[in-house]
């Protein structure tokens, strides 16, 4: 059995579900569990709508509504002939009603909540399975539409709700493998889940890869399949270098620190459940399938060059800590993480001096009740619109004076922190936000041009 996850770009059109069909045909001996994500921009829209509810504004909110309902209809015309058509016409509007109530709903009481968020946040994927669903059908596939929240079970934490393991690989054993072994092909959403006791959840921005592994991980799958519009896990985000190489092979630690630092192509907790379960993922390209893409796997051949990749995260604030007479007394450090995990805010990059700690959080709105917490230990400043630039390779810990050859081409920046992790595989620092693009176009340059063949493409 095989989990074959399709992103939000990679069902965005009629042409895109097609293709997606087509290679899924092409695995049916390997009997695949396909999860989808929403149509691309479909959750940023759903969450629009909601927030213009949350506000009083129902006029947009309905009518941000009633551009979804044209653009699934539309996609499901003219995935399905007629007769069919017809009929899923139906089953998709009773959901378009039930979001319009739904948002209606929201404009009535005033007040979006995280929970009320989740509700209108998971149409995205209920649609989109749906939609590729009858698609597959219409196309002989034996498919079979699985509801995800029968089977993924989270806590209550909304908008990104924690899987509870045992119960969810429970139902997955009882709603999802019997189809397997009866060679349907089952379709269901990721990004969404329940409670326990059914509450709706969504397990946060870009979560369909951790559904897949989730789901990979539950059933014991030979193997995790991310489908998505770039032809692997790149030597950074093709976006910013349009000549970045296809990484071949990469571990499950490197693709997990260059995911958690930025790179979108992967959720960062995508790789735990493989690296629990020793699953490979492979990071594959929808519109060019024939590109073998990226494996990621627990050990991989020796690189000859010291990165595999350069990734960087954006929207990321500093805060300074400076207690000039206490020192880092004992305690001291203790008292400040208290502070973040009272407000629940993660940290990044910490580095530490006699008398003051620096530590980058994601920007947030919960920052400022921090600052005021941590005021009453010490001096605080913080500062927004910084970003983490993160290099990661294996080779890195064999690689000696590797920072300075790193820190002497970018001998002009200011750099903010550094840190070079604890896992030996990565080289972190932290500059301005706007001069991300730059710096990894240097970097880029310099160290991804004379590549070990067997690592990339
Ligand atoms: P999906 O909708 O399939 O989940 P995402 O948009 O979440 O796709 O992720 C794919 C995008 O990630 C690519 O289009 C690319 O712009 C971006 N990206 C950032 N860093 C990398 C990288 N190192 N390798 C590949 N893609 C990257
Ligand atoms: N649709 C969700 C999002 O846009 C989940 C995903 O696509 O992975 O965040
Ligand atoms: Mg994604």
């Amino acid at each position: 059995m095989i989990v074959m996850k399709f992103g939000g770009t990679s069902v965005q059109d009629s042409q895109a579900i097609d293709r997606a069909a087509t290679i899924v045909k092409g695995r049916l001996a390997q009997k695949p569990v396909v999860i989808v994500s929403a149509m691309a921009k479909v959750t940023d829209q759903l969450l629009t709508m909601a927030r213009a509810a949350g506000n009083g504004d129902r006029k947009t909110a309905l009518r941000l509504s009633r551009g979804l309902r044209e653009r699934h209809y539309e996609t499901a015309g003219e995935l399905l002939g007629t007769a069919l058509h017809t009929e899923f016409h139906t089953i998709l509007g009773e959901d378009f009603e039930a979001l319009d109530e739904l948002l209606r709903g929201i404009v009535a009481v005033g007040e979006l909540t995280p929970r009320t968020t989740d509700h209108v946040a998971a149409f995205g994927e209920m649609l989109s399975s749906k939609v590729v669903n009858a698609a597959f059908a219409a196309r002989d596939l034996n498919s079979f539409h699985v509801d995800s929240r029968k089977c993924i079970v989270t806590d209550s934490a909304h908008m990104r709700a924690a899987p509870l393991v045992e119960e969810t690989n429970d139902r997955l054993k009882s709603n999802v493998l019997p189809l397997v072994q009866n060679g349907r092909v089952p379709v269901m959403g990721g990004f969404i889940g329940s409670t326990k006791a059914g509450v709706t959840t969504t397990i946060g921005r870009g979560g369909s890869d951790y559904s897949a592994a989730i789901v990979g991980a539950g059933l014991n799958a030979e193997r995790i399949e991310i489908w998505t519009d770039v032809d692997g896990m790149m030597t950074t985000d093709p976006g910013i270098c349009p000549d970045a190489h296809r990484i071949k092979t990469i571990s499950f630690d490197e693709a997990a620190e260059l995911a958690y630092f930025g790179a979108k192509v992967l959720h960062p907790a995508t790789v735990l459940p493989a690296i629990q379960k020793n699953i490979p993922v492979f990071v594959l390209n929808s519109r060019n399938p024939v590109c073998e893409g990226t494996r990621i796997a627990a050990r991989v051949p020796h690189c000859r060059n010291p990165f595999k990749a350069i990734a960087a995260k954006k929207r990321i604030t500093i805060i300074d800590v400076a207690a000039p007479r206490m020192l880092l007394a004992h305690g001291f450090l203790r008292a400040i993480f208290e502070a973040f995990d009272r407000h629940r805010i993660a940290v990044d990059v910490v580095s530490t001096s006699e008398v003051s700690v620096s530590l980058t959080v994601d920007s947030n709105e919960s920052i400022p009740a921090l600052a005021a917490d941590l005021a009453k230990l010490a001096d605080v400043k913080y500062e927004g619109r910084k970003a983490i630039v993160c290099l990661v390779g294996e080779n890195l810990r064999e690689t000696p004076g590797i920072a300075a050859r790193v820190f002497g081409e970018l001998s002009d920046v200011k750099i903010r922190m550094i840190s070079q992790g604890a896992s030996e595989i990565n080289l972190t620092f932290v500059i301005e936000e706007d001069e991300v693009p730059g710096v990894i176009q240097r970097l880029h340059k310099v160290f991804f041009t004379d590549l070990d063949q067997e690592i990339f493409a």
